[in-house]
């Protein structure tokens, strides 16, 4: 492992050229421009209702359906913003971009909770984590998989196979392959991508940046990769490295979204914003550097007290909240922020709406192959590629989350 990490230590006379060589294709449009695509957009989710139900009656009142859905999550705010790539149209990271068939299907899968439809049309799950790893090169303050990093990996490329065929034989719109670093079992990858049916479902990697150099951004993104969700959790190179316990990290993520950007796959952040992270100044400096970077979204995590953080003060208090919140609506629905990245903030709409993971929508599933409620949530309920998986999927969902309640 320490010699992977030096094998990869950032070679100093390149950084000057790292900077000078991103060149962001995605954009954000609004608008005019956004309002046409949004329109053409609504026409789609209304041949999705015709093709869903027989009764004229249900369109409408499916589409009010997913009006109101909307607004539980995130309030009464009109669309500012869409973000484009490469001619797919995002409104949020866990939407897939409008507009393909894995878009429809995840709109029919939401119309299903009005009212039943066809079993063929509708995915099981809107998200779904799978660590591929427990290896990593960091050691990351907040790190959530902290007790079992480095071990042993116990699940063989095979076994990773099965567990992607059995989701996708229930539907699910978007794999997000994390670890541990995902990188480091860079073959893996390939091979579950190339085994995945890529077209029915969206495959993200969420990685700390470690490896991404522009060759395998290529390789993942020919093999069907949809989109990277790199790690970064400060704007200032320094304090980031620290945070990761790794001195090349900040450099990692710079060429990470520069190579996949290259590549053609689409780029978000991932922010832990802890207690002493926490300020306008900051989130407003991140988002700037975030656009700098040309990420077409920035997700925003709650610290939570697990893995690495585990028995520490580290959850926010309602101050904090309040500041990311009033952050989080502003950036993305404040008239001033249109050229900025989408920001996704998973506590927002939990605190609203309720947790859609847990088996609801969504799960983890770790590195031993057992689902848990999420990334944060620690408590095995039993192996996916058991024969009584539905049952064990039955225990967390009645188990549910323990911070919000399920919807
Ligand atoms: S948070 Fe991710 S990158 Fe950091 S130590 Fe844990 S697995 Fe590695």
């Amino acid at each position: 492992m320490i010699t992977e990490v030096q094998d990869y230590t950032k070679p100093k006379a390149q950084v000057a050229e790292t900077k000078q060589a991103i060149i962001p294709k995605s954009y954000m449009i609004s608008g005019l421009r956004m309002r046409w695509v949004h329109f053409r957009l609504k026409l789609t989710l209304l041949k999705v209702a015709m093709v869903c139900y027989r009764n004229p009656l249900d369109w409408l009142r499916s589409l009010r359906y997913l009006v109101v859905l909307r607004k539980r999550f995130l309030g009464n705010y009109r669309l500012r913003k869409m973000a484009c790539f490469n001619g797919e149209y995002f409104m949020g990271l866990y939407t897939p971009g409008w507009n393909n068939d894995i878009y429809k299907r995840f709109i029919a899968s939401q119309l299903h909770d009005f009212k039943p439809i066809e079993k063929g049309l509708v995915n099981r799950f809107n998200t779904v984590f799978l660590s591929v790893t427990k290896k990593c090169a960091l050691q990351c303050e907040h790190c959530y998989e902290w007790e079992h990093l480095n071990k042993k990996d116990t699940l063989s490329d095979t076994e990773l196979i099965d567990i992607i065929k059995k989701l996708q034989g229930q539907g699910v719109s978007q794999i997000q392959l994390s670890g541990g670093e995902p990188l480091l079992q860079m073959e893996t990858l390939i091979k579950l991508l190339h085994r995945a049916d890529t077209k029915s479902t969206n495959f993200w990697v969420v990685t700390s940046g470690f490896k991404l150099t522009l060759e395998n951004a290529k390789r993942l993104k020919k093999a069907g990769l949809k989109g990277v969700i790199v790690s970064l959790d400060h704007h200032e190179e320094e304090k980031h490295n620290r945070f990761r316990h790794f001195k090349d990290a900040y450099y990692w993520v710079e060429q990470a979204l520069t190579n996949s950007q290259n590549a053609g796959l689409v780029t978000a952040l991932s922010l832990c914003a802890t207690k002493t992270f926490i300020s306008e100044a900051n989130l407003m400096s991140y988002m700037e550097l975030a656009k700098i970077l040309g990420v077409s979204f920035v997700q925003l995590l709650e610290p939570k007290a697990v893995g690495h953080y585990a028995q520490k003060e580290v959850s926010l208090d309602e101050a904090h909240i309040a500041i990311l919140e009033d952050f989080f609506l502003k950036m993305n629905f404040g008239p001033n922020y249109k050229d900025m990245p989408i920001l996704s903030y998973h506590g927002y709409y939990q605190r609203r709406q309720g947790c859609f993971s847990a088996g609801l929508k969504g799960m983890y599933i770790d590195s031993d192959g057992d689902m848990n409620a999420c990334p944060f949530c620690h408590k095995k309920t039993g192996k996916v590629l058991d024969v009584n998986y539905e049952n064990h999927l039955e225990v967390l969902k009645a188990e549910g989350c323990p911070t919000y309640p399920s919807t």
